[in-house]
């Protein structure tokens, strides 16, 4: 019987036995003569009531035990191979918009789990779906793409990778943002979903999304027809490994919860020449040494103590060798905020700092910095507070209420929320998975040592407690929000 079927169908009987009950208790109250009005009697009436609502809670925590157990018994069944699935991504991460194994296991993984599926939407982005009768559209969302840094984690199943970028230069290829996770959660979720089809009815899109390190691949497929060639979702899901809570719990943050980013490439120009005669030069390296300390102070100086903004160089690059002063030098960096304001005072800030300097050193407006403003640019994340209620109600029965917490925003960025920025907006709730093996955590916490973040090359989430605790947690929240719009016939 249907998960939906049977909670009313346990509702319908206890309200008909409680009706039956109450008239039994009143008829024996009348016989006994001991009803001294009954009716006007609200304590007892009162108490009554609570005790039925409480059957009734009784009876759907019944009901909840049951879909819970079902779960867990199918996770437990599909563990071995979803961790072969994990330590394969995990071995061979590929960069944004070059995900061509990785999407090509997502597809072979939904197809063989009943999903129609259809590839390269939106690059090599992959869309399965699932209809099961009437009812609503929930849309899971999982993103594929490593990053270009050499593993360091010691890890037997760590990445040897070296590949080529989207620029065709060699690069070390890491899953160290966890899309290696999030996608062996997605496909444990089809199958569980799969398994489970006799208890839901409406319609599930998984999807695997390409290039999200480069905010660049949610778009890309609502671009591709997301919303025009597949079922539009009514509500849409995700989750995020976190390297700051431990394997088995689970965090959210409703609304506001990651932020803008903005990544801008700066060409700073100098006029080279031979290390010994410096004064017959512009050096570019001195020039962007004072830019890199100059733009902290948009941080600390220009923006309003109270507003989140962050000013990061991740890339710096110019000179061949010692005694040769550069013709210019590259850096890359990335700006995060919240509001519209600080976004777009900093980019301005870093234009004025770049020319501002650049007159200082005694460049021509010709040589002055070149400031682009990246396509890697994304809107902050909202979690639409309503569904991050409910969500949060099924991540508590899943995985039970001490093991999932409130969490702060933070500063990182997804482009996770492009995908509910249409027109009508679509809610989207992103949580939080912990990864963190626990004894780590707990020495971490003990000792103040900072664990390996996101993006760090010693990051190692501990796989079996992470994947279990992704897949129960997810397959319950859809089959709730599912169950929420079921229409009995
Ligand atoms: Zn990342
Ligand atoms: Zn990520």
């Amino acid at each position: 019987m249907a998960y939906v079927q049977k909670i009313n169908s346990l509702l319908i009987q206890s309200i008909i036995q409680h009706i039956l009950y109450l008239r039994c208790v009143k008829t024996w109250f009348i016989q006994n003569k001991v009803l001294i009005s009954f009716e006007k009697n609200s304590i007892m009436k009162k108490n009554l009531l609570i005790l039925s609502f409480t059957l009734l809670c009784h009876l759907q925590s019944i009901a909840q035990k049951d879909i819970m157990s079902q779960i867990n018994a199918i996770v437990e069944k599909e563990y071995p191979s979803l961790d072969e699935i994990y330590k394969h991504l995990h071995a061979n991460p590929e960069l944004s918009n070059m995900e061509k194994n990785t999407s090509a296991r997502v597809a072979k993984e939904l197809r063989e789990a009943g999903f129609q599926v259809t590839e390269n939407v939106g690059g090599y982005g992959v869309v399965g779906v699932l209809k099961n009768g009437e009812g609503k559209t929930i849309l899971v969302r999982a993103d594929m793409d490593g990053l270009p840094i050499k593993e360091e984690t010691g890890l037997a199943y760590a990445s040897q990778t070296i590949t080529k970028d989207d620029k065709g230069i060699d690069q070390p290829a890491m899953h160290a943002c966890g899309h290696d996770i999030h996608v062996s959660v997605l496909i444990g979720t089809a199958r569980l979903m799969s398994q489970l089809k006799s208890q839901w009815k409406g319609t599930i899109v998984f999807i695997g999304q390409p290039a999200e390190e480069k905010v660049q691949g949610a778009y890309a497929m609502l671009k591709d027809g997301l919303y025009t060639r597949f079922p539009r979702p009514d509500y849409i899901i995700g989750l995020h490994a976190s390297a700051s809570l431990p394997a088995g719990k689970i965090g959210y943050c409703p609304e506001y919860s990651m932020a803008n980013v903005n990544s801008v490439n700066l060409t700073i120009y100098g006029e080279g020449g031979h290390g010994a005669y410096p004064h017959t030069t512009k050096d570019p390296i001195v020039l962007s040494a004072y830019i890199i300390t100059q733009v902290q102070t948009i941080v600390s100086r220009q923006t309003p103590p109270l507003e989140p903004c962050v000013v990061t160089v991740g890339s710096i690059h110019g000179g061949s060798k010692h005694n040769i002063i550069p013709n210019e030098v590259k850096l890359q960096l990335t700006l995060r905020s919240y509001s519209e304001k600080v976004r777009q005072n900093t980019i301005e800030s870093i234009r004025k700092i770049c020319k501002g300097l650049a007159i200082a050193a005694g460049l021509p407006e010709s040589k002055h910095p070149k400031v682009e403003i990246d396509n890697e640019t994304g809107f902050a994340l909202y979690n639409n507070p309503e569904l991050t209620d409910k969500v949060v109600k099924s991540l508590k029965s899943a995985i039970g209420e001490q093991n999932v917490e409130k969490v702060p925003p933070v500063m990182a960025a997804e482009d996770f929320g492009e995908l509910g920025k249409v027109n009508p907006p679509i809610p989207v709730c992103l949580y939080w998975l912990g990864t963190v093996a626990p004894a780590k955590y707990d020495e971490s916490q003990s000792t103040g040592l900072q664990l390996p973040p996101l993006h760090s090359s010693l990051y190692a989430p501990l796989p079996e407690p992470s994947i279990k605790t992704g897949v129960k947690s997810m397959t319950k929240s859809v089959m709730d929000l599912l169950a929420e719009g079921y229409k009995p016939t």
